[in-house]
């Protein structure tokens, strides 16, 4: 046993010089969060209402926030898709209610259809039996749907002149004559790094409505944001009310690669923002933890999620913000974002304030990434890929590579580009902090 023990350390001298013994240089991760930073945070907006625009996008910009903004399609004046019914006349479907009770076979298309009737104010079945079904009251949610077309049959609606009733309803718009953004106005924002995304194209209940028209609203709306905005801005997407139903996650996620409502992965524990559980508990690689601040969460509160998150290294804060100033459901005025922002900005240099894309495109392509290394005299050679969608994951992962200690300072080159890195030291030795794009050519660090 002695003799071994004798042996392997000779070896080991023999291999490596003794004064990069402790370094291993050339040993390459990636480092949890961009830039080396501690916990990641996302500001996420809802409803697309005005204020957002007017009021909380210029604070982001005044500090370099970018924001990612769920939008509602169908409230933006020349949208190509409009809110409707997708399915039979009807008509059709009126009559039949007369005939059969609303049972589990027609109920999500009884649901559907209620919404855009063209009489006023049916929609608001559609939304008392979503809040039956969500509940488990099924019955409920099947008798609320025969009342109201039994009031349809009785003429008891006046018609409808169009969807504002039901927009401004959804959005938690109190006064009429409020703005609604436009696309012009989104694609100035969108050139500023932020990031858009759908919100549907007039936020029904998703999860008591048919295939046919869950699909319309999600496929239509990012059609219409593909168009105005292009094909940066259909990566990720909010259904409604913060669903979690799994019929309609299963449709909503062929459509886009990645949802704030739901995201699946080994890796990731999800707190959604109704979640109680501490978000430094779960024993993942990583945590995304969702806020929604309301009118009433005092802004200590607020900062308090930003000191939690900065207690330990793998979580993702993701804030959800509604109304803003006065306009759009439990709006935060003005001056308390202001200081809100103020102390996010207090802590940029362990945060990482980033869309929600591009933190989800970090830790999958992190988790999927395969690093090579080589030495050879005074050369490290890194070979960085992932197995993803290179089309869609194209950005940059940080890394951090050991080198001699001996070293003043390094320089990374890759395809062309040359960075020059100080040296850093932890208690495994010296390292460079470095930026590199994955599946792209190999990274020479050399000494500057
Ligand atoms: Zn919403």
């Amino acid at each position: 046993m002695i003799h071994k023990t004798i042996l392997f350390l000779v070896s080991i001298s023999l291999i490596l010089p003794a004064t990069d013994f402790q370094t291993q240089v050339g040993h390459t991760e990636i480092t949890k969060w961009q830039y080396g930073k501690k916990a990641a945070v996302s500001l996420t907006y809802d409803d697309s209402t005005i204020n957002q625009f007017r009021v909380a996008l210029p604070l982001m910009n005044e500090r370099g926030f970018p924001g990612t903004f769920y939008i509602v399609t169908g409230a933006i004046p020349g949208s190509e898709y409009e809110p409707k019914f997708v399915g039979r006349p009807v008509e059709e479907i009126i009559a039949e209610t007369a005939q059969i009770p609303t049972n589990k076979e027609n109920f999500y298309e009884r649901a559907s259809a209620i919404r855009f009737l063209g009489y006023e104010g049916t929609y608001r079945y559609h939304n008392e039996a979503a809040g039956f079904y969500g509940n488990g009251e099924l019955q409920k949610a099947y008798d609320i749907i025969d009342e109201g077309f039994r009031k349809v049959r009785n003429g008891e609606f006046e018609p409808s002149n169009g969807y504002h009733d039901e927009l401004y309803n959804v959005l938690a718009i109190e006064d009429p004559s409020v703005d609604l953004i436009t696309w012009d106005k989104l694609q100035k924002y969108a050139q500023q790094d932020h990031e858009f995304g759908s919100h549907t194209i007039l936020h029904p209940w998703l999860a008591v409505m048919d295939s046919a028209n869950i699909r319309y609203e999600l496929e239509k709306s990012r059609l219409d944001i593909l168009n105005h905005l292009g094909p940066g801005h259909t990566f990720s997407a909010e259904c409604p009310f913060g669903t979690e139903d799994e019929r309609v996650m299963k449709y909503a996620h062929k459509i886009f690669p990645a949802l704030r409502n739901r995201m699946p992965h080994p890796w990731l524990a999800e707190l959604n923002r109704a979640s109680d559980i501490d978000p430094r508990t779960p024993e993942k690689e990583y945590v995304q933890w969702q806020r929604g601040p309301l009118s009433d969460t005092p802004v200590k509160k607020m900062k308090s999620w930003i000191d939690t998150s900065l207690e330990k290294d793998n979580i993702w804060l993701v804030l959800v913000f509604h109304g803003i100033e006065g306009v759009g459901w439990e709006p935060l005025s003005k001056d308390k974002l202001k200081e809100y922002f103020d102390y996010i900005k207090k802590h940029e240099e362990q945060l990482w304030v980033a869309t929600f894309k591009d933190v989800t495109k970090y830790h999958r392509e992190r988790m999927n990434a395969d690093i090579k290394s080589k030495r050879s005299g005074q050369t490290v050679t890194i070979n960085l890929t992932h197995s993803l969608d290179r089309a869609l994951y194209r950005l940059p992962l940080t890394l951090k590579t050991y080198v001699p200690e001996k070293w003043k300072a390094a320089q990374v080159k890759q395809e062309g580009q040359t960075q020059g890195i100080e040296i850093q030291e932890d208690e495994k030795g010296a390292f460079i902090q470095y930026q590199a794009q994955p599946n792209s050519g190999s990274i020479i660090i050399t000494e500057q």
